[in-house]
């Protein structure tokens, strides 16, 4: 993949006017945030909630800060600043979340859970929360490490209200896990394939992506 590719996410968020991104990419901004769709979405509903640079650079936060969540919280000198964004992101997902849940009602008849979350080892810079249905359903989820990178108990999905949750721990447990290890997570991507709501062992991606169709309908 070509540098672009890896940073296009921090081109989006530095735009000053984020709304003249095309209408598939673009769904809202604030000052400090800006809201994509996903654009290899691996669920019914899923967005990225990035946080804006220009609104952050002049509270002590550079683009190198917020490129990546090991980034943020690893700047140490000014933890309270990287919680900041965090809580941010948070109130802009929130209100996302709600967005979501008025067109499950308007399309589907109810509404299911909407799951807000890192990474652990982005694939992409720049810091993204992943705001997604709790379905999993979509003709773009593909592979088996797409599929645990969103599992619930694979632990490579970091909820953000977890994440939020390392500020109130010892320092010391705030510095082992901000470390963020890829080869601490990696490895999780490669786990067996179970369904996140039945426990089910399934043999490969196509006989679990049947199955989940299959509760789904
Ligand atoms: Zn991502
Ligand atoms: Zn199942």
């Amino acid at each position: 993949m070509s540098n672009g590719a890896l940073t296009v996410l921090r081109q989006y968020a530095q735009k000053r006017n984020p709304s003249t991104l095309p209408p598939s990419l673009y769904f809202s901004h604030t000052d400090a945030t800006l809201t994509i769709f996903d654009t290899f979405p691996k669920a019914l509903f899923h967005f990225l909630v990035l946080p804006r640079p220009a609104h952050y650079q002049p509270r002590g936060l550079s683009v190198f800060d917020l490129a990546s969540l090991r980034a943020l919280l690893r700047k140490t000198e000014n933890r309270e600043r990287g919680r900041e964004v965090l809580l941010d992101l948070r109130a802009e997902g929130a209100r996302l979340r709600g967005v979501i849940e008025e067109e499950m009602r308007k399309r589907y008849g109810f509404v299911w859970g909407v799951w807000m979350g890192f990474h652990a080892v982005p694939s992409m810079e720049h810091l993204h929360l992943h705001v997604i249905s709790a379905d999993l359903c979509s003709e773009r989820l593909k592979h088996k490490k797409h599929y645990n990178s969103f599992h619930p108990a694979r632990g490579f999905f970091l909820p953000l209200d977890d994440v939020l949750a390392w500020y109130d721990a010892a320092p010391s447990y705030f510095d082992t896990v901000s470390q963020l290890k890829k080869s601490e997570y990696e490895p999780r991507l490669k786990e067996d394939l179970v369904c996140f709501r039945c426990e089910r062992a399934l043999k490969n991606m196509p006989a679990l992506k049947a199955h989940l169709q299959e509760e789904w309908d």
